[in-house]
């Protein structure tokens, strides 16, 4: 079985920030409800780009939107259904909307489409409601009977038997996908990437009959398709297609594309898109990859774009892959940072702190920007990534490089919205330490994240032999465990100095200090009381700072601190910190290169996953006397043709002023393209 192993990244550091430049006349909070905060990005740049490139970036973006269903059908199966019906719901209702049950539903149906289904984009388990299945029943027979979103010739009755228990019986569908455990991951998982009853080990079987070993560039097996169990006990792979499942809003994305390829910029980048377009009419894998070589070696194009079955983190196998879609343009002026640290790679593979028989001897390729996004759709809406790096198949990155993004626009965002909201001045041990965050917060950060994409991903090989899955459901955790280390223990090499890349040999301190906080106590704002720590970037963030913190006690490196009953990281010895995390790095490598999932598993559990109740539950305390919200996510801006009196396009302008439920609605509305139960 040879999948995709898990290269970008879509998790978000939570906390940014202030900026001490201050003053922002842009409205970045648009919302906050539940524990989530919806922002507004800008689009910095735009209006400056030629007519054709707005055209293209429309025509993307309209792509990008119209596989928005298919996201929620991946995630769940009544997911549709259950969105369709509280949308009723919630646009019919006739009496009071600040009575308190209607406003629990509210705040529901937000999630909902915020989690793109019933349950908690990060931390999988499914949602309580707030209000009663009576106040429910009692709202839908206000509505036309018409409205519902019944199965052909499903009576009320039977859509209420139904609907109701996936809503309100926590034992029902509880978990979206089961990252870990002693239990058959794939029945345990109420995610639709698989059907029929299918078990774990069938589901393994089925995969490992595909894969052969002496292939040295094989497709990634079953990215794009759902393995259904038929009633006869045969194992099918249903594939999304033109004429496939997910027909409708695929042919739509399809058509979006044909629009765009009138406005390309030149004819690699249209030769991508017509790839693209073959793949989705086609389903084939071989395709796909071809797709994915001539976009990866499309540099020239100042407008990119990712769309398609992408990602394989919401499935506990790493098989299957989510529809999502960025649309972005260069970001020239900070370009030239990644640019400085791709034309070094050579040169930090050299000195990684890593075995030399795990080092690349050439390192390919390796292709960084910075972007700004214009649209984001399916899993990438509204959480959004802060840096991606694709493609996922290994041998391409082998043999083609691969292309890595800095989302800047996203990380001012978060920046811009976080200013002055008391967090640091919680959390944050002393005046020193938050002078230190303050000035550099911003630069190490987004710094840490080209290092991750651009190098920690790319560099080192797995060695000959070894099965490229050998990980297996801890491949996603140890990937961006070794991705963040590696950027970490270059933070604070001089040789950042020495390019320009930091401002001194100081400024390293404050993703130091930042990211011990967040990995030994603030991410647990994330974590309900009692829960493991289960989404993959936030236990590779656990692992690397407990790890560092245990293996450096002897030396006082890391002190957990009590002043006023308040626990507080301390960083005594950043030298040897950085020493610590060069080790750490040394260590995964060398799991990665030899396949050693023992070794691997061992990590993981020892430091990964558990959680110290005492700690957690005053970090909570904390955090919420502050009225934060530890996740966040962005609407899009409005994007609309400018035509003239012939009807001819004359520009395209972006509108900010879009409200959130007002954005999900018109989606609803306009994109909205699936069969409610697609069997
Ligand atoms: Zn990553």
């Amino acid at each position: 079985m040879t999948v995709g192993i898990l290269m970008s990244c879509t998790g978000q550091k939570i906390e940014k920030e202030k900026d001490s430049t201050g003053e922002c006349d842009f409205n970045y909070v648009v919302e906050q409800f539940a524990d989530l905060q919806i922002l507004r990005y800008q689009v910095p740049g735009f209006e400056s780009l030629s007519l054709k490139q707005k055209q293209l970036l429309y025509h993307l973006s309209e792509a990008a939107l119209m596989g928005r269903d298919i996201l929620f059908d991946q995630n769940n199966r009544y997911n549709l259904a259950i969105r369709r019906f509280l949308e009723v719901v919630y646009q019919n209702y006739t009496g009071d909307r600040n009575d308190e049950p209607f406003k629990a539903l509210e705040v529901y149906l937000k999630r909902v489409w915020f989690s793109n289904g019933i349950h908690h984009h990060y931390g999988q388990d499914k949602f309580v409601p707030g209000f009663s299945p009576e106040f429910l029943m009692e709202c839908m027979h206000k509505v036309n009977v018409s409205q519902l979103p019944l199965r052909p010739g499903q009576t009320i009755d039977r859509f209420v038997t139904e609907i109701f228990s996936v809503i309100f019986d926590p034992s029902v569908m509880p978990k979206r996908t089961v990252q870990s455990g002693d239990r058959d991951l794939i029945l345990a998982s109420s995610n639709n990437y698989y059907a029929g009853g299918i078990t774990q080990k069938e589901v393994e079987d089925f995969y490992q009959k595909m894969a052969d070993p002496n292939d040295n560039t094989p497709v990634s097996y079953g990215l794009n398709s759902r393995l259904v169990k038929e009633k006869d006990g045969t194992v099918v792979e249903k594939v999304w297609k033109i004429g496939g499942l997910y027909t409708e809003a695929i042919e739509k994305v399809v058509a979006e594309l044909q629009k765009a390829m009138f406005y390309t910029e030149n004819d690699r980048q249209k030769a991508v898109i017509e790839k693209l377009i073959g793949y989705y009419q086609s389903g084939d894998l071989k395709t796909f990859d071809e797709y994915a070589i001539l976009w990866v070696e499309d540099l020239d194009s100042e407008v990119d774009f990712v769309n398609g079955f992408t990602e394989t983190y919401g499935d506990a196998l790493g098989i299957k892959a989510s529809w999502e879609s960025t649309v972005n343009f260069i970001n020239k002026e900070a370009t030239k940072r990644t640019k400085i640290i791709s034309e070094n790679a050579q040169w930090f593979e050299n000195h990684s702190p890593i075995d030399d028989r795990f080092k690349k001897k050439e390192v390919k390729g390796v292709s960084a920007k910075v972007i700004t996004v214009s649209m984001l759709g399916g899993d990438c809406y509204p959480a959004t990534p802060i840096g991606i790096n694709l493609p996922n198949a290994d041998w391409i990155r082998r043999d083609h490089g691969s292309k890595s993004v800095t989302i800047e626009n996203i990380t001012e965002a978060y920046d811009k919205a976080s200013q002055g909201n008391g967090f640091n001045e919680e959390f944050v041990w002393g005046a020193a330490e938050r002078e230190t965050i303050e000035k550099y917060g911003f630069i190490t950060d987004n710094l840490h994240t080209d290092l991750h994409e651009c190098l920690g991903h790319g560099s080192g090989i797995t060695l000959p032999g070894v099965d490229p899955n050998a990980l297996r459901a801890y491949s996603s955790t140890l990937e961006e465990t070794r991705a963040d280390l590696f950027g970490l223990y270059y933070l604070a090499d001089s040789k950042l100095a020495e390019l320009g890349l930091t401002p001194d040999a100081e400024a390293y301190k404050a993703e130091y200090y930042k990211y011990m906080m967040n990995g030994l106590m603030t991410q647990l704002v994330r974590i309900e009381p009692g829960k493991d720590v289960e989404e993959s970037h936030m236990r590779n963030r656990q692992l690397i700072a407990q790890w560092v913190y245990r293996k450096g006690k002897a030396d006082n490196v890391v002190e957990l601190k009590k002043r006023d009953g308040k626990t507080f990281v301390v960083i005594n010895d950043y030298a040897k910190l950085r020493g610590l995390f060069g080790t750490l790095l040394a260590e995964v490598q060398r799991i990665k290169s030899e396949g050693d999932f023992a070794a691997g598993q061992k990590l993981v559990e020892e430091y990964a996953v558990k959680v110290d109740q005492t700690l957690h539950a005053e970090v909570l305390e904390r955090y919420a006397a502050l009225n934060l919200s530890p996740y966040k996510g962005f609407v899009n801006p409005v994007m609309k043709e400018v035509k003239n009196s012939k009807g001819e396009v004359t520009d395209i302008v972006l509108d900010y002023t879009e409200d959130y439920a007002g954005q999900m609605l018109r989606y609803s509305r306009d994109y909205s393209f699936l069969p409610t139960y697609n069997d």
